[in-house]
């Protein structure tokens, strides 16, 4: 919908964002304030252990972590020690650069092979332009009965709660808005909200996202929750950050004992590598936990970052280790600047296709494309459905066993042998109960178990 120069720039004139001249919430901000350098320009001093040996250095506060972040071509190469960044200068007068010292920390080489390095610092591949390539891939913008408010499902709407996040990702779907204008919702168009959402009783569900909601002040994000939490109508609240993964001393004690009081909320955050797993971020994570947030994540397909099954199965292992669901895993969206870290939707299907039976299905997120011209989330599955016939499925599962199913209607006991003549049809016209791959481990224990009189002794205790 938008021109490529000038696609930005009316994204802004639009005013679905937020105009200085509305008051920004001005109670909650008289108790709370902002992160020192919310619009102020970076610091010249960034690199973190020279900040350390600062006065005033104080890495674990989470607004000294965004006063410092890296700003600017000399400060990320300061800070990795690499005079070679070509062109990013160019990238980053369209797509802004900030990456909190705890993320850069995270950097283990300096380069793109490094997939934190990849997320975080820009490239010039993010000029490449496709025509297909487009500044709002979603349609949000033309789902916006009030600006920065999308609703597109009937029973839920997503709230633009701000344009900060603390760190700007290279692969972000809403590039036209993260970090063009670092400022978060007023007042005034809260309350354009909240009318909305008054004679729009079955919007139940509210996702307060962003930008990152989180990098508001606590009294800011207040100020959201207990406005929507004003309307009965509203049942669930959940906030999308990805705070716990790029700033995860954010996550304060003021802060979780402010957020549960507005329970039910639900969290999303975002991890998309192991690398990101931390002591710092376990230790955010099970501080919402244990207010009995339920918390999620949302990771997307990034080709050289966590195109591979093993990248993907270590992170979701680590996820449910921190009580985190892997909720979904993106196909990556056709936005603007985002080309290079594009993989082929065959890529996802492999990849869950390999987490069937390996890892347990908490830890299998949903393979979703969001698709284009608004869509919505399309699920993409493996096919399992083998054939159908009147009286029975035939399914397969992730080794490649085929079983039939039979349908309500079959009256017959079906056979439960596989002979070396059972095929599909055998399978859908209730012949057959199951096909074996020749080489099944688990078959094969099940015969031993069951040729093994002694355990039918463990029944009889
Ligand atoms: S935190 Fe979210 S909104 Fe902000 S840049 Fe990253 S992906 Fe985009």
């Amino acid at each position: 919908m938008y021109s490529d120069a000038s696609g930005r720039q009316l994204a802004l004139e639009k005013e679905y964002m937020f105009n200085d001249a509305d008051s920004p919430m001005d109670s909650a901000e008289s108790q709370d304030a902002e992160p020192p350098s919310r619009l102020s320009p970076a610091p010249s001093s960034h690199n973190f252990n020279t900040l350390e040996n600062q006065s005033a250095c104080d890495p674990g506060n989470w607004k000294w972590q965004i006063a410092n972040r890296l700003r600017s071509v000399e400060q990320i190469s300061q800070f990795l020690r690499k005079q070679t960044l070509p062109e990013i200068d160019k990238v980053i007068a369209k797509f802004p650069m900030a990456i909190t010292p705890y993320y850069a920390s995270l950097i283990r080489r300096p380069d793109i092979s490094d997939p934190v390095f990849a997320m975080a610092v820009p490239q010039p591949r993010e000029l490449i332009d496709p025509l297909f390539l487009c500044d709002d891939p979603l349609s949000e913008d033309e789902d916006m009965p009030v600006p920065g408010m999308v609703h597109r499902y009937r029973d839920r709407v997503l709230l633009i709660a701000t344009t900060m996040c603390s760190m700007y990702c290279r692969h972000c779907t809403r590039k036209r808005i993260a970090g063009t204008r670092e400022s978060s919702i007023t007042a005034q168009r809260m309350r354009q909200v909240i009318e909305y959402l008054r004679v729009h009783p079955e919007v139940s569900d509210v996702i307060v996202s962003g930008g990152d909601p989180l990098t508001m002040s606590d009294g800011s994000i207040e100020m959201v929750l207990s406005s929507l939490r004003s309307v009965p109508s509203v049942q669930v609240i959940r906030i999308g950050t990805r705070v716990p993964v790029v700033l995860p001393m954010r996550i304060t004690d003021n802060l979780v004992n402010m957020l549960k009081k507005y329970h039910p909320l639900w969290i999303n955050t975002h991890f998309n590598h192991p690398n990101e797993i931390t002591p710092q971020a376990k230790e955010a994570l099970a501080k919402l936990a244990d207010a009995g947030i339920p918390l999620g994540n949302q990771t997307v397909l990034l080709a050289g970052v966590n195109d591979d099954a093993r990248v993907i199965e270590q992170l979701c292992r680590g996820l449910i280790q921190m009580r985190v669901r892997p909720y979904y895993l993106y196909q990556c969206d056709l936005v603007r600047g985002v080309e290079h870290f594009r993989t082929s939707v065959r890529k996802g299907m492999e990849i869950m296709e390999y987490l069937r039976g390996r890892v347990s299905g908490i830890a299998i997120p949903t393979f979703v494309v969001d698709a284009p011209h608004g869509g919505g989330k399309i699920p993409v599955l493996p096919n399992y459905i083998v054939s159908m016939s009147p009286s029975h499925t035939v399914l397969r599962n992730y080794q490649g066993l085929m079983v039939n199913y039979p349908e309500p209607c079959v009256q017959q006991t079906p056979v439960t042998e596989s002979t070396s003549q059972s095929g599909v049809w055998e399978l859908a016209s209730g012949k057959a109960a199951f096909v074996s791959p020749a080489k099944n481990h688990r078959i094969k224990r099940r015969e031993k178990v069951t040729a093994d009189k002694n355990t039918a002794y463990l029944f009889e205790l």
